[in-house]
C-alpha cells in the first residue's frame, strides 16, 4: 500500500500546510469509504486509489488532482454523493470527481468508426484536462493489474485501452503513459502478435545492447574533444507495440527498423542541441535521409527533439536522439509539464511551435469553422471570445494565464456533442433537440422526420439532447415539419430548412 507521506514525498512541490491537510483527509476518507471493497486480486480496493494518486504524484500533478485521484471511485463504487464530497473537499474537488465517474461511463464497443468518436466525445465531456489524466491514471494502475480481471473482459478494456486511452496520451504528448498503456495493452488484443515481436526483439537486443554500450562511451569522449563536456546519455527501447506498428509498415523487415534502441543524448539548452549533432557528424557518417529536425519542425503533439541515425564503424547502424532537458521534459510528460503548482497551464512556458497540440487536443480549429458558419445568422453572434483568444495567442499576443481554462469553459457550456447510432458524432448547441439533429445530418432527414428515438427510447421532437445521447430519427415518406418546429429548433440550420419547406406549399 502507498502511504501518504510517499505520495507526499513524490509531489514536484511540496504542498502547503492547507493542501497537505487536504491530502491527509482525502487518503483516510477514501480509505474509510473502500473499507469493505476487493480488487479482483483480492486485494483491498483502496490500494487502486493509493496506486492512482501515486502516479498522478509522478506525473507532477498539484494537490487538486491528487486529491481527486483519491476519490475518483467514491461517488460510483462506494456510494458517496457528490454533496457530500463538496460538502467535505469543496467544489472544485466534487467537479473533478464528477467529471471522472461520468467519463467511466462511456464504453467503447469495438466498432472501428466509433473510434476518433468516442475520443472526440472523450476530449468533449472531460471539460477540463485534469479530468482525463485521472482517468488516464485510473486505467494505468487497471491495465496494471489487468490478469486478475475476468478473461472475457480483459480484452475488452485492453482494446479500449488501446483505441482510446493510449493515443489521447499521446495526443496529449505524454509519452510515459502512452507507451506503459500500449506494452500492457498490446499482448491482450494481438497475442499472437506480442509473441512475434518479443521474440525478434530478445534476439536483436542482445546483439545490439553491447554495441551501445560502447558508441555511448564513445560519444561521450568524442563530444568533450569538441569541449561539449555537459551532458547526459542515456538510451531508450522502443515500446513492444510502437515497434508491431513499425513493423506492419516495413513488411516485417527488422533489418528496415533503426531505432529499435537510441541513444540519447540531453543538453542544457537549444543551441546546444545542433552543436552535438554538428559534432557527432563530423565523428560519424549520417545515414542520409534520416536526420530529423522536430526542434525546428515539431511534432503536431508538440514533440521536440533532433533525431539522426549514424554508421558506427562496426558495421552496424544507431538512432541518436538529442534534446535540451525541457524538450525531454516536455516529451516524457506533454502537457503536464506546463502545469504550474497552482494547477493551472502557464502559457509562457508554452512556445509558439509546440502550440499545435492544443489543435490535436480540442479539435478546436473544426468546432470553430462550424460556429462561425453559425454566426452569420445567429442574433448577437459575436466572433466567441474563445476564438478570438486563440488567433491573439498563435500571434503571440495573448497573455492570459487561464486562456485555456476558460475557452474550454466558453466552449463546452454552448456545445453538445450526441451520436448517430453508427457511432458518429454530431455537435450541436445546447439545448438542441431532435429536429436540430435530423437537419445537421441531412436536409432531407429533417423534412421526412416523424418521431425520435435517444438511447433506445421514444422521445418528443421537442426533447433537450444531452452529451453522449445516441439519437436515432425515424423517416416516413409522408411526414413533414409543422410551423410548431420553428419554436423547437434551436439551430439556424433546421431553422432555414423549416421555413424554405414550410414556404414551398
Ligand atoms: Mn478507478
Amino acid at each position: 500500500m502507498v502511504s501518504i507521506e510517499e505520495i507526499l514525498k513524490l509531489m514536484k512541490e511540496t504542498p502547503d500546510e492547507k493542501d497537505r491537510e487536504l491530502l491527509v483527509k482525502a487518503y483516510h476518507f477514501a480509505e474509510k469509504a473502500h473499507k469493505n471493497q476487493k480488487r479482483f486480486s483480492g486485494e483491498p480496493y483502496f490500494l487502486h486509489l493509493t496506486e492512482t494518486a501515486k502516479i498522478l504524484a509522478e506525473l507532477g500533478k498539484g494537490p487538486m488532482t491528487i486529491v481527486a485521484g483519491l476519490l475518483h471511485d467514491a461517488i460510483e463504487d462506494a456510494e458517496v454523493s457528490p454533496e457530500t464530497i463538496e460538502k467535505e473537499f469543496g467544489k472544485e474537488i466534487r467537479f473533478l470527481v464528477e467529471g471522472v465517474t461520468k467519463l467511466g461511463k462511456l464504453r467503447y464497443r469495438g466498432v472501428e468508426r466509433y473510434v476518433e468518436s468516442l475520443r472526440k466525445l472523450f476530449v468533449a465531456m472531460s471539460q477540463d484536462l485534469r479530468v482525463l489524466i485521472i482517468k488516464l491514471a485510473d486505467r494505468l494502475h487497471n491495465m496494471r493489474t489487468l490478469q486478475y480481471v475476468r478473461k472475457e473482459k480483459q480484452k475488452r478494456i485492453a482494446l479500449e485501452t488501446l483505441e482510446i486511452y493510449a493515443p489521447l496520451a499521446y495526443r496529449l504528448g505524454i509519452r510515459k503513459l502512452n507507451r506503459e498503456l500500449e506494452d500492457l495493452a498490446f499482448p491482450y488484443v494481438y497475442p499472437k502478435e506480442y509473441a512475434k515481436i518479443n521474440d525478434i526483439l530478445k534476439k536483436k537486443h542482445r546483439e545490439t545492447i553491447t554495441h551501445l554500450e560502447k558508441l555511448r562511451k564513445s560519444i561521450v569522449k568524442g563530444l568533450t574533444k569538441f569541449g561539449i563536456k555537459e551532458i547526459h546519455t542515456d538510451y531508450r527501447v522502443k515500446g513492444l507495440y510502437s515497434l508491431y506498428q513499425k513493423m506492419i509498415r516495413k513488411n516485417w523487415d527488422i533489418d528496415m527498423i533503426y531505432d529499435i534502441l537510441a541513444i540519447r543524448i540531453i543538453v542544457p539548452g537549444l543551441e546546444d542541441c545542433y552543436r552535438v549533432l554538428g559534432a557527432i557528424h563530423s565523428i560519424w557518417r549520417p545515414l542520409p535521409g534520416r536526420i530529423k529536425d522536430y526542434i525546428a519542425f515539431p511534432k503536431p503533439n508538440g514533440y521536440r527533439s533532433l533525431h539522426t541515425t549514424i554508421f558506427t564503424g562496426d558495421g552496424s547502424i544507431m538512432e541518436i536522439q538529442i534534446r535540451s532537458e525541457e524538450m525531454h521534459k516536455e516529451a516524457e510528460y506533454g502537457v503536464v509539464s506546463h502545469f504550474g503548482y497552482k494547477e493551472k497551464i502557464d502559457l509562457k512556458t508554452i512556445t509558439n511551435s509546440s502550440m499545435t497540440w492544443i489543435k490535436q487536443f480540442l479539435p478546436l480549429l473544426s468546432f470553430g469553422e462550424q460556429l462561425q458558419k453559425e454566426k452569420s445568422t445567429v442574433i448577437n453572434g459575436d466572433v466567441p471570445a474563445w476564438l478570438r483568444e486563440l488567433a491573439k495567442i498563435e500571434s503571440g499576443q495573448s497573455q492570459h494565464e487561464d486562456f485555456i481554462k476558460e475557452i474550454k469553459a466558453d466552449f463546452f457550456k454552448t456545445r453538445v456533442f450526441v451520436f448517430t447510432p453508427k457511432g458518429d458524432v454530431v455537435d450541436l448547441p445546447s439545448n438542441a433537440c431532435p429536429i436540430d439533429f435530423a437537419y445537421a445530418i441531412h436536409s432531407d432527414i429533417g423534412d421526412h422526420m416523424s418521431g425520435a428515438k435517444v438511447n433506445g427510447k421514444m422521445v418528443t421532437l421537442n426533447t433537450i439532447l444531452k452529451n453522449g445521447d445516441i439519437v436515432e430519427i425515424i423517416v416516413k415518406e409522408k411526414a413533414k415539419p409543422s410551423t410548431k418546429w420553428l419554436d423547437m429548433a434551436k439551430t439556424t440550420i433546421a431553422k432555414k430548412h423549416i421555413r424554405a419547406f414550410l414556404g414551398k406549399k
